[in-house]
């Protein structure tokens, strides 16, 4: 079934063969969800309105039918054949950054039409002549009234983020050039949510759309186990470092690290292994025989991690995976459901951890209603939990040494040193020596900026502030859909520095990342305003500055971590 689906998957969508090329090249293995809903109704002309947010894989599925029907028309012509609205510039180059990708091969002509942009640029290349045009709806207005941009040629109009452009204000220009448009085209709507305005629209301006909707009802996850779920929302340049960083904290022992294409397998596996990693890469492009090599090297444990494209890991019989992890967040609530369901088995309590673009909170979202479980967020473990971290291992290890005992051997070194040196100094170097030995001492990169996604409800009710501007921190002001954590200089740290002390340690599988995590995100503290972490046995104890440490002690009173509520007070000794 496997190979099946790799050779027929796209194929089978009736996609223009030199289509299938590109998207073999890119690495793409078989379409999402919403690419098979979505791209069969869109060949034949209908008109679709589709739920689905960014990380979908939403902009192939209007894409790829756009450039298969151009492929088709007489070459010369000069006007568009398809426009693309979306919210953003951004989005604008984004959306025609891949529509250029995917149609180079059959001389698809793109243009991304914003404001901002240098008008004569744009002017001379739609004048040249180009295939599809995509738009901001008030740049697109604005070429329209002119008479540069010509509507009477285009096939299809594609709304993409419908919602988001909605929200910014662009109800009216949608209006007037939709009204514009030939009244033959072909519409295709698409947005993350439907809210009555969306129906509206697509009522007045849709034919009988074909219904497409990712997050449909029966992904629930009644039988899944108990799965420990964790999303980091990463910035998209810092998602290999933060992967890097997340799979130091953990410690996998068996896990499966799930990528978008064959492409990013291969490239994140050469990653990993650079860092020091033992990752092991598995695609739909290699033979049998290079899997079974690889699952042995897995089964052995010579290979820790497997770094799979869903087609691949479909025929893999793995059993005891201490973690899944999602590199992107999975095309569908239902995809994700299956990947993580394979982790936590056997009664055991499984792990699955999600690295999300800002962008893709949405998608989060749309898991957690289905699945009607919570995916907690969390931070990027920092330069200090991961030194706390190492501190540990070497602690751990040190532990196992005298339990183990045989040390007579080297009393003699220490006992001659002692007659120098106090014996507390003395251990002091050694474990420096062993820290440093075992790559614990290596230097760090920088902190990695992470981005909490709140609650999008009351801003959405809002209905305010578009979400692509950048908001300042503000840890006491009203709810935002998105909050940045501040990546310029840190926050002095002023007066005295004391410890509060967190009743619950490393025998509750308490870790740093967790303190770090609940002080943030509970009592809005900046992140490096926190010191030191010791992790004890049964308590933890953390350095803040003075004057904040009061407003975290009081937050994480009414919060819980690892799932346990906990008693948090200044410490008495500090
Ligand atoms: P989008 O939802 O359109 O923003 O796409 C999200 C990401 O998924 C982009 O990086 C695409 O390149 C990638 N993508 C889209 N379709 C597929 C596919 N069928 N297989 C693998 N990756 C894909």
């Amino acid at each position: 079934m496997t190979k099946e689906t790799i050779t027929t998957g796209f194929a089978s969508l009736g996609l223009n063969e030199k289509l299938l090329n590109v998207l073999t090249a890119l690495g793409y293995e078989e379409p999402t969800p919403v690419q098979s809903a979505a791209i069969p109704p869109l060949l034949e002309k209908r008109d679709v309105l589709a739920q689905a947010a960014t990380g979908t894989g939403k902009t192939a599925a209007f894409a790829l039918p756009i450039i298969h029907r151009i492929a088709l028309l007489p070459a010369g012509r000069t006007s568009p054949a398809a426009l693309i609205l979306v919210p953003t510039r951004e989005l604008a180059m984004q959306v025609a950054d891949a529509t250029h990708r995917y149609g180079k091969e059959l001389g698809i002509r793109v243009l991304p039409v914003y404001g901002g942009a240098s008008m004569d640029t744009q002017l001379r290349a739609l004048k040249r002549g180009v295939d599809v045009v995509v738009a901001t709806p008030g740049r697109a207005l604005d070429h329209i009234n002119r008479k540069t941009l010509k509507l009477e040629d285009i096939l299809t109009v594609v709304l993409d983020e419908a919602d988001e452009m909605l929200d910014m204000g662009f109800a009216e220009d949608l209006e007037a050039i939709l009204r514009d448009a030939p009244a033959g085209r072909q519409t295709a709507l698409f947005s993350a949510t439907l809210p009555p305005r969306i129906s509206k629209i697509a009522a007045s301006h849709l034919k009988n759309p074909v219904p497409v909707s990712i997050a449909r009802e029966g992904a629930s996850a009644g039988s899944m186990p108990k799965i420990r779920q964790t999303a980091f929302v990463v910035p998209r340049a810092h998602k290999l470092p933060a992967l890097s960083r997340i799979l130091d904290m953990e410690a996998p022992t068996a896990a499966l690290v799930f990528c978008r294409t064959r492409n990013e397998v291969d490239e994140l596996t050469e990653t990993l292994n650079g860092r020091g990693h033992r990752a092991e890469a598995i695609h739909g492009g290699m033979s049998q025989e290079q899997r079974d090599r690889v699952m042995k090297k897995f089964r052995a444990g010579t290979a820790e991690l497997l770094i799979a494209t869903d087609v691949a890991a479909r025929g893999l019989d793995i059993k005891h995976l201490s973690h899944v992890f999602n590199y992107d967040v999975p095309s569908s609530p239902e995809v994700y459901v299956h990947r993580i369901g394979r982790t936590g088995r056997a009664g055991r309590e499984g792990i699955a951890i999600t690295l999300a673009e800002p962008r893709e909170h949405w998608q989060l979202k749309n898991i957690e209603k289905l699945t009607k479980q919570k995916i907690s967020t969390a931070t990027v473990p920092t330069v200090a939990d991961l030194k706390a971290r190492r501190l540990d291992i070497t602690r751990a290890s040190l532990r196992e040494a005298l339990i183990e005992g045989g040390l007579e051997h080297f009393r003699v070194v220490v006992d001659s040193l002692a007659e120098e040196f106090d014996p507390m100094e003395i251990a002091a170097a050694a474990v420096k020596l062993l820290h440093a030995e075992s790559g614990g001492a290596a230097s760090e990169e920088k902190d990695i900026p992470t981005i909490r996604i709140a609650p999008p409800a009351p801003f959405r009710a809002m209905g305010q502030i578009p979400s692509n501007r950048p908001r300042p921190f503000n840890p006491s002001g009203p709810p935002t859909r998105e909050r940045e954590r501040p990546t310029g200089p840190p926050p002095p740290r002023d007066g005295n520095v004391v410890r509060i002390f967190v009743g619950a340690g490393r025998d509750g599988n308490v870790r740093p990342g967790d303190l770090v995590g609940a002080i943030t995100n509970e009592a809005g503290i900046d992140p490096r305003l926190i010191g030191a972490i010791q992790i004890a046995d049964r308590f933890s104890l953390v350095e803040l500055p003075d004057g904040i440490a009061d407003r975290v002690v009081k937050a994480l009173r009414g919060a819980t971590i690892r799932g346990n509520k906990v008693l948090v007070r200044r410490d008495r000794d500090a």
